[in-house]
Order: C-alpha cells, then sequence, then structure tokens
C-alpha cells in the first residue's frame, strides 16, 4: 500500500527541512511505502529551492510550485491531483499536524474508514478565534446542509475513493472542509491536543479567516438567499401593519404628523436590509461569475511532477 501524503506550502522555508526529516522517520517506522507531495503556494521565501533540495536527496518527493499565492485550497487540490496512494494524508508544513498521528490514522484506515479526522483542540488559540469559531461553527451548522464541525480541519487520511471522489467536484470555490463532509463515505474522528506553531505565524488574518467563513456559508446552498426572502416578507408585514395602524389612527382622530423620527428609522432600516439582500444575491451571482469563467485553479511554475493523474487530466 502506498500511502501519499500532500503538503501545502507557503512560506515554510525553515521548517521544511524539520517536517521532511520528521515524517521520513515516522513513515520508516511505520513500515509503509510513501510518497511526499509538496505545494508550493507560490512561497516569496525560498521554500521552491529548500523543495528542489529535498526531492534531489530524496525520490520519495514531489513538488510542484505554484505561479503566484493561488491559495491553501488551491494548494491542497493541486496535492491530491498529483498525488497516486491508495490512501492520502493531507497535513500542514508547519508541524502543527504531529506526524506521529498518521500511525493512529492508518490503523482506523485499515478497519475500514474512508475518511479519519484528526480533531485539534483550540489550545493556544486566541480568545477572540476560540469564541469567533464556536459562534461561526453555531450558524453555519444552521445553515449549511453537511454537517461541519469545530476543531476538523484538513489534517485527514482519505482512501482513494474518496481522493477520487473530491476530485469529481470541479467548483472554483472551493470549501474543502465542506466538500469532504460533503463526499461522505465511513468517517471517523479522532482527537488530538494542537500543538503550538514552531515557526513563523499563521498565514490566517482576520480578514482571510472572515473570507473564508462566508465562502463556507455561500458555497453549499442558497439558504442565505432563502433567508434574506423571509425576512423581506416580515419586514414587508410589519410595515402593512403599522400602515394600516396609522391610516386607521389618522381616520379616527384626525390628521396628526409627528413621528419624523419614526419615519427617519424605519427608511434607514429598510434600506439597510436591502442592502444585505441585495449583497446576498450579489454574493451568488459573483460565485456564478467565477464558476462560468472556468479558470484553472491554480498554474505550475515549476516542479517534478508536472502531469497530473488520470482523475484530474480534465481540470
Ligand atoms: N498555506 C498555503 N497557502 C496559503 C496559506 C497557508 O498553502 O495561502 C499552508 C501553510 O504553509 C501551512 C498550512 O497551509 O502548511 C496552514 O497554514 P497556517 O499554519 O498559516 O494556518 P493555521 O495553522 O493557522 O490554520
Ligand atoms: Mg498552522
Amino acid at each position: 500500500m502506498l500511502i501519499s501524503l500532500v503538503v501545502p506550502c507557503f512560506n515554510e522555508e525553515e521548517i521544511l527541512g524539520r517536517f521532511h526529516a520528521r515524517v521520513t522517520e515516522q513513515m520508516t517506522r511505520l513500515g509503509h511505502d510513501f510518497q511526499l507531495v509538496y505545494v508550493d503556494d507560490g512561497s516569496a521565501d525560498r521554500t521552491l529551492p529548500v523543495l528542489e533540495e529535498l526531492a534531489a536527496t530524496d525520490p520519495r518527493t514531489r513538488y510542484l510550485s505554484f505561479s503566484r499565492n493561488f491559495g491553501k485550497e488551491a494548494a491542497m487540490l493541486a496535492g491530491l491531483q498529483h498525488a497516486d496512494g491508495d490512501a492520502v494524508v493531507i497535513m500542514d508544513a508547519d508541524l502543527q499536524h504531529p506526524p506521529e498521528l498518521i500511525g493512529r490514522m492508518l490503523e482506523e484506515h485499515a478497519r475500514g474508514y474512508d475518511q479519519v479526522i484528526a480533531r485539534r483542540t483550540r489550545k493556544g488559540d486566541r480568545l477572540t478565534r476560540t469564541l469567533g469559531a464556536r459562534a461561526y461553527y453555531w450558524l453555519i451548522n444552521r445553515l449549511v446542509d453537511v454537517e461541519l464541525v469545530d476543531g476538523v480541519g484538513d489534517f485527514r487520511l482519505l482512501s482513494r475513493r474518496t481522493v477520487d471522489a473530491v476530485l469529481e467536484l470541479t467548483e472554483y470555490n472551493r470549501f474543502s472542509k465542506g466538500l469532504f463532509a460533503w463526499v461522505g463515505f465511513p468517517t471517523t474522528t479522532f482527537g488530538y491536543e494542537n500543538a503550538v506553531r514552531e515557526q513563523g505565524s499563521s498565514a490566517w488574518t482576520f480578514g482571510k479567516l472572515l473570507n473564508y467563513g462566508l465562502d463556507g456559508l455561500l458555497s453549499f446552498n442558497n439558504k442565505p438567499l432563502r433567508a434574506a426572502l423571509y425576512l423581506g416578507m416580515v419586514l414587508m408585514s410589519v410595515a402593512l401593519v403599522y400602515a394600516a395602524w396609522i391610516v386607521g389612527f389618522a381616520l379616527m382622530k384626525g390628521v396628526d404628523t409627528p413621528g419624523y423620527v419614526t419615519l427617519i428609522v424605519v427608511v434607514t432600516a429598510l434600506a439597510g436590509v436591502q442592502m444585505v439582500i441585495v449583497g446576498v444575491v450579489g454574493e451568488y451571482v459573483g460565485r456564478i461569475y467565477y464558476e462560468v469563467k472556468r479558470r484553472p485553479h491554480f498554474l505550475v511554475k515549476a516542479g517534478n511532477t508536472v502531469v497530473p493523474n488520470q482523475q484530474a487530466r480534465e481540470f
């Protein structure tokens, strides 16, 4: 059985050597054939030369390098396309995903699970991020059809048929957490204590996280659109009742025109609501725009594995 390890790397020059050594040691101990698929996501540092060097010294190393930073989603997609393994493990290059857990994943896989997920605790995260994540997952699980769990990330093992299924999903706006959940197949989860990043800093700024969150919300179904519609209907009914009340009041008690403040409040509130709704519609239209352009998910500028595997050729 061949195990592929898919590793997206963005500015990871300093840690890659250590990562490679630790993973290699671990995989050798487990006694499986393995292959490493590094994807350099347009790093600005020496990540690419480091990868070239690793590939030159270790024939089990595949790498490719993007023409610019396309994001972790694109990097994972590229990695999956270029992985030949009977099982594929996706892991971060920053050693926050302990290679020691691969053995446990393979055990679970041997028990018949197609997806083995390592779920991390939020130890070492800033409180704001922990609370934000909690609120976000509460909301998203009410809005999307697939079940998303906090702490469940991209560190997971996928069986061959799961990888093939994920590669069938060719959408441009990729939200892997959701795609993996959508694909299904027997899945199991185990927890592990989150390791604090050893070097560098997380590439996730608040803005990036916010956009990622929105992608998750909007890439699954049209429930936000539906919610906007209901909100509009409720507000319209309230406005109608209020209008009827004012007209009735004026008919019975004669014309009376206080309520300038009420008027302004109602007008601005409704304008706000309309903008939100137009925004939601716009998000979907924007997504359609990106999908119909059918641009490639990434462009490769270098690598030792330029031809993707069979399933991926149509991309
Ligand atoms: N990464 C990437 N492209 C990006 C940002 C990150 O390929 O635009 C990689 C990064 O090199 C790392 C993994 O994705 O291997 C997770 O990134 P990071 O550690 O910054 O995220 P966090 O652990 O905070 O979720
Ligand atoms: Mg990290």
